[in-house]
């Protein structure tokens, strides 16, 4: 071999390398990842389905409701979500819009499945929240808005419904300084609201774009149509004086003295950029896309276990595991394992390794998740999220990777606060355990076991009361396993970090019940905060360091 030669490969090894990378590079940064976080009713299924209807994803409005209406949806795989009219489960949609790839992760809706929410929330780049204009901060908004916080991810507010009478922007505004210690910049401002809605102004452009009730099909695309300047005298004849006026007022009020779009401040989710419009009437929804494209964030570097940081784009694929779900489809018995793409790129059939056990695996059959239709992924690249068919190798927080090893932190979860015995007849042990092995693997519910020998009923760990329904729930459904449920008097869990020997140098402890989750790990439980504060002196010295998490 030439030496020549040698160095010729190398060269053109290297040039192979920097266009990998640059379409890596290219590709993340037209990446746009984000969850929408809501109170139920405020308009979540109407913004997704306008949004979906301008990247071309679906057709027609009425589409993402029709979808869940019909049997075999994603949405409300489970008769129970539609029974209680909630959606439980999350999906990722993704969209095209302007040269922009969208992925939506859904989050649900109700406070009890914040847990899934802050697991989704781990995938996600950016949060939108959504708002009744009518209503402002509702409670699960709060909820999930602290799901948010912890996360640090940026935040963009859209307040919904203003072709119904809605509370002054001034107000809303200061709902979210005062509740949240979140400043608000809003894009654009609404001119009135309810039947005096006449549209907003949009501050960038600064144009007056008129509303327009969308017909019964909604499915004008442009529903802001006409534009006009503020002082454009055409608008005196089109909108009344007075609200014209007060307008113009808010409008010089907000320049002179509102906040400064700070992009870093965005970033870090102490400012809000805030948009006002109807789902409904697809008013607003554009302004709000094309502004969200240009200020939300791109898939950024994650830091590892170790404190390095990963870029995305990385030589070398990584991805999180955030989500597991079992039988979606009623049609076939499956398990899917939905991960974030943090770095590289991702092929179809490739073999990753997973951090947590060391195993190599191919993946097969990865899909892309769009309501029931799954079309099947042939790449991927950093904030995508991907189905794959999960053969039982994959766990919550997993960090998958080709190259060197990369972990990243694993995903904590929530202190449970609801405890109960589950139970099934005795006939059918068998069925009963799969299904908790199931959903134990989903993380539906976390399982704790009574430190005394001859108790083997599992105890249902849960945040919220849905979970345990959700957990019955499927087990008559999926696994075919009538079951009850003991509801029990505890509300707090505190995990043992120093062991067993810790437990028994501690001696006798009042009012505390000693149990043990599905690993051995001894927890503490307390029917209330009194009861965990009178653990003191020489007992709690013993026991050691407490957490209210399992430490995964
Ligand atoms: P979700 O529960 O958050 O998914 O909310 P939906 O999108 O299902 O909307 C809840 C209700 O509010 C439905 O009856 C919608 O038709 C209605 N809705 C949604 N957006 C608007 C809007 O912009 N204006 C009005 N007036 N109603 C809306």
């Amino acid at each position: 071999e030439q030496p020549g030669e040698a160095s010729d490969a190398e060269a053109s090894e290297a040039k192979q390398a920097e266009l990998d990378q640059k379409v890596l590079r290219r590709e993340a940064a037209r990446r746009r990842n984000f969850a929408i976080i809501a109170h139920a009713d405020a308009g979540k299924s109407s913004l997704t389905e306008k949004l979906l209807l301008y990247g071309g994803a679906i057709h027609e409005a009425g589409a993402v409701k029709a979808r869940r209406a019909s049997r075999h949806v994603t949405s409300d795989w489970m008769e129970l979500e539609k029974q209680r009219g909630i959606s439980i489960t999350s999906t990722a949609m993704t969209f095209d819009y302007d040269g922009f790839q969208m992925n939506l992760l859904d989050t649900p809706g109700h406070q009890d499945f914040s847990e899934d929410t802050y697991r989704t929330l781990a995938a996600a780049d950016n949060a939108v929240m959504l708002m009744d204009g009518a209503k402002g901060i509702e409670a699960q908004t709060r909820k999930l808005f602290e799901v948010v916080r912890l996360r640090k991810l940026p935040i963009f507010t859209f307040v919904n419904k203003l072709d119904r009478p809605a509370l002054e922007p001034m107000e809303l505004m200061d709902q979210l300084e005062k509740e949240f210690g979140l400043q608000a910049y809003p894009v654009n401002w609404p001119i009135g609201s309810g039947d005096r809605f006449v549209g907003v102004y949009h501050r960038p452009s600064k144009l007056v774009y008129l509303f327009e009730r969308s017909g019964r099909d909604g499915r004008s695309r442009r529903a802001q149509g006409t534009a006009f300047a503020l002082d454009d005298p055409q608008l005196d004849g089109l909108v009344e004086a007075d609200l014209l006026a007060e307008v113009r007022d808010e409008i010089e009020l907000l320049d002179e003295l509102g906040e400064e779009l700070d992009m870093e401040r965005v970033m870090r989710g102490e400012l809000t950029p805030v948009f006002f419009g109807s789902a409904m009437n697809n008013f607003g929804v554009e302004l709000f896309l094309q502004s969200f494209t240009e200020l939300a964030a791109s898939p950024a570097k994650r830091s590892t276990h170790e404190d390095v940081s990963v870029r995305p784009d990385d030589v070398h694929f990584s991805g999180l595991v955030f989500k597991l779900q079992a039988n979606m489809d009623p049609r076939h018995r499956d398990k899917v394992a939905f991960i974030r793409v943090c770095s590289g790129k991702f092929e179809k059939g490739m073999k990753v390794k997973i951090a947590r056990t060391g195993r190599t695996v191919a993946l097969s059959r990865p899909q892309k998740m769009f309501a029931q239709d799954r079309t099947t992924v042939q790449e991927g690249f950093a904030g995508d999220v991907i189905g794959l068919n999960n053969p039982g190798a994959f766990a919550i927080g997993d960090t998958i990777f080709t190259g060197p090893a990369v972990r990243y932190p694993p995903i904590p979860s929530f202190s449970p606060e609801l405890f109960a015995y589950l139970r099934c007849t005795p006939g059918q042990k068998k069925a009963f355990q799969k299904g908790l092995d199931g959903l134990l693997g989903e993380g539906a519910v976390q399982v704790l076991y009574s430190n005394d020998d001859f108790v083997t009923d599992p105890m249902l760990a849960a945040v919220g009361q849905l979970q345990f329904e959700v957990v019955q729930h499927r087990m008559k459904a999926e696994y075919g396993v009538d079951t009850t449920l003991e509801p029990l008097a505890y509300s707090l869990a505190r995990w043992v970090l120093g062991g067993w020997d810790c437990v028994a140098r501690a001696g006798r402890l009042f009012n505390t019940t000693v149990a043990k989750d599905v690993y051995g790990r001894p927890v503490l439980l307390f029917r209330n905060e009194f009861a965990l504060q009178q653990i003191t002196g020489d007992a709690a010295k013993a026991l050691g360091e407490l957490s209210p998490y399992a430490i995964p």
